[in-house]
C-alpha cells in the first residue's frame, strides 16, 4: 500500500526539483543546483551511482564492483536542502504534479527524468531469457559468476563437444561494449585460463563477436574500426560481420545467415532503449527507441514542468535526427546545462538552448590496444590506451575509487592477472542442456 507521507520530505519555501536517477545526468544536475535557492529531492532505485563504462571489467574479474560504484548520499552530503530517497519511480501523474514510487508519492514543482536506458532485446524473448545483459552491477556479477561456473562445469563432462560449448562465448553487438568485452575475454583466455584450468584444453575456447553491420565500432572512424578489428584478431577473437543473431536457446545461437554457434554464454550488447515510465509512455511523448521527446531546453514536449536528460531524452533537430548519442558526455552536459537553465528560470531569465560539445569517442581492446577519435586527432595503440585509461580515471566518481582502479590496473598490467575471478554470488544456471555432470548422479 502506498503512503503519501512515506518519503518524509519537509515543506520548503524554495521550489522543489525532483530528480529521478542518480546516473551521469542526474548527478551532474544535482551538482549544478548545489548552493542555489531550491529544494532538491534525488530518487534512485539504487543507493549508488554506477560507472557503466567499466562494467565489463567487473564481468571479467579485472575490478571489484565497489570500485565502480559510489554512494549517492556521499555525493550529496555537503549540499544543503538536498534529500535522497532510495525509491523506484513507477508513475508520473502530470495533472497532480506528483510522482508515484514504490515507497510513496511525492509532489514536485519541477520534475527531471534521468533514468537512463535498459537493454533492448528487440522483442526476442528467448534471447532475453537465455542471454546475458551487462547494464548494471548485479548483471555484471551474474556474468562473472556464470563465465566461471561454465568452466567449472566444463571440467565435469567427458563429451568434448559439450565441453567446447561450455567454453565458447558469443558476444552480440560490435559497439564499444562488445569490443571491450571481447578483448578482455581474449586476454583471460590467453593469460589466465591455462593456469587456472590446467586439466582443460582452454585453447579450444572461442570468443565470437557478432555484428549485424559491415564494420565494428560503426559510430567511430573507419580507421578506428579497422584497427580495433586488427587488435581483436591478433588476440584470437573471431569477428562475424553482416551477421544477425535471430535466436538463442541457452546453447545454440541461430543467425539469419544460417550460421550457427554452440555456446553456453551469449552476451547481448546489441542495443539499448529508454526506460519506460508510466504517465510518459504515450506515443506523443516518445520517439523510436523509447526515448522521451524533449525540446532544446530538455523540456518534455507538452509539459513545461517536466524535463528529461541523458539516455532517456531525445532532442531531435536537423543535426541530430535521432537525438544525441546515448553516452556519458551528452548526459553530463545536459545535466549541467539544465541546472543552469533552472537557475535562470527561477531568476526570471530566459533559458538557453542546449548545445552539445562533442569531445570524441574511444574504446579499448586490451593492454596497449585502444582507438581514440578526437575532433582533430585520431590515434590508435599504446598512446590511445593511456588516453583511454586517463579519461576513465578522470570521470570515475570518488578519490578512493580512482586509486583502487589505478592500483588494480597497474597490478593487472605487471602481473598479467585479474584476481577478482570469484563466484561470490552463484548464478545457478540450468545446465540440463549440456552433458550431465559426472558428479551430479552420485550426489543426488
Ligand atoms: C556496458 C556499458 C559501457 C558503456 N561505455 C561507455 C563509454 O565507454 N563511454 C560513454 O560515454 N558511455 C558509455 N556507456 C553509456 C553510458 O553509461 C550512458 O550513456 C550513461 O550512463 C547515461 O547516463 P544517464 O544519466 O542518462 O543514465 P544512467 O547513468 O544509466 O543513470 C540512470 C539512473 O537511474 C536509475 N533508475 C533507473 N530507473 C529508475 C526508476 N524507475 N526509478 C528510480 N531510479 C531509476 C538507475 O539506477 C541509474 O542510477 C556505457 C554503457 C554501458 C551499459
Amino acid at each position: 500500500m502506498i503512503d503519501s507521507d512515506a518519503l518524509n520530505i519537509p515543506k520548503s519555501s524554495f521550489p522543489r526539483v525532483v530528480i529521478v536517477g542518480g546516473g551521469f545526468g542526474g548527478v551532474a544536475l544535482a551538482k549544478e543546483l548545489s548552493g542555489k535557492e531550491v529544494q532538491v529531492v534525488l530518487l534512485d532505485k539504487n543507493n549508488y551511482h554506477t560507472f557503466q563504462p567499466l562494467l565489463y571489467q567487473v564481468s571479467t574479474g579485472g575490478l571489484e564492483p565497489d570500485s565502480i560504484a559510489y554512494p549517492i548520499r556521499k555525493i550529496l552530503q555537503d549540499y544543503k536542502n538536498f534529500f535522497f530517497r532510495m525509491a523506484e519511480l513507477q508513475q508520473v501523474v502530470r495533472e497532480q504534479k506528483i510522482v508515484v514510487t514504490n515507497i510513496g508519492e511525492l509532489s514536485y514543482d519541477h520534475l527531471v527524468i534521468a533514468v537512463g536506458s535498459e537493454t533492448n532485446f528487440f522483442g526476442n524473448i528467448e534471447i532475453e531469457k537465455n542471454g546475458m545483459a551487462m547494464k548494471s552491477i548485479p548483471q555484471s556479477l551474474n556474468l562473472r559468476s556464470m563465465i566461471l561456473e561454465n568452466f567449472e562445469q566444463a571440467l565435469l563432462t567427458d563429451n568434448l563437444h559439450e565441453r567446447d560449448a561450455l567454453m565458447n562465448f558469443v558476444i552480440v553487438g560490435g559497439g564499444p561494449t562488445g569490443v571491450e568485452l571481447a578483448g578482455a575475454l581474449a586476454e583471460i583466455k590467453k593469460g589466465i585460463l591455462p593456469k587456472d584450468y590446467p586439466d582443460l584444453d582452454t585453447r579450444r575456447a572461442q570468443i565470437n563477436l557478432i555484428q549485424s553491420g559491415d564494420r565494428i565500432l560503426k559510430e567511430m572512424s573507419e580507421k578506428a574500426s579497422e584497427k580495433a578489428e586488427d587488435f581483436l584478431e591478433s588476440l584470437g577473437v573471431q569477428i562475424w560481420k553482416n551477421t544477425r543473431v535471430t535466436d538463442y536457446d541457452g546453447k545454440k545461437v541461430s543467425t539469419k545467415t544460417k550460421l550457427e554457434f554452440e555456446a553456453a554464454t551469449l552476451v547481448w550488447a546489441a542495443g539499448v532503449k529508454g526506460v519506460s515510465i508510466k504517465g510518459l509512455d504515450a506515443e506523443n511523448f516518445l520517439v523510436p527507441g523509447n526515448r522521451i521527446k524533449v525540446n532544446e531546453f530538455n523540456q518534455v514536449v507538452g509539459d513545461s514542468n517536466i524535463y528529461a536528460i541523458g539516455d532517456i531524452a531525445c532532442i531531435q533537430s536537423d543535426t541530430t535526427p535521432y537525438g544525441h548519442p546515448m553516452m556519458a558526455q551528452p548526459a553530463i552536459q545536459q545535466g549541467t546545462h539544465l541546472g543552469e537553465n533552472l537557475v535562470r528560470l527561477f531568476d526570471n531569465k530566459a533559458m538557453q538552448p542546449f548545445k552539445y560539445k562533442d569531445k570524441g569517442s574511444m574504446a579499448t581492446v586490451g593492454r596497449n590496444k585502444a582507438v581514440v577519435d578526437l575532433k582533430k586527432y585520431r590515434f590508435q595503440g599504446v598512446f590511445a590506451w593511456f588516453v583511454w585509461m586517463f579519461v576513465h580515471l578522470f570521470f570515475l566518481i570518488g578519490f578512493r575509487n580512482r586509486m583502487v582502479v589505478f592500483i588494480n590496473w597497474v597490478y593487472n598490467y605487471i602481473r598479467f592477472d585479474r584476481e577478482a575471478r570469484l563466484i561470490i554470488r552463484p548464478y545457478q544456471r540450468d545446465y540440463s542442456k549440456f552433458n550431465e555432470p559426472r558428479t551430479s548422479k552420485k550426489e543426488v
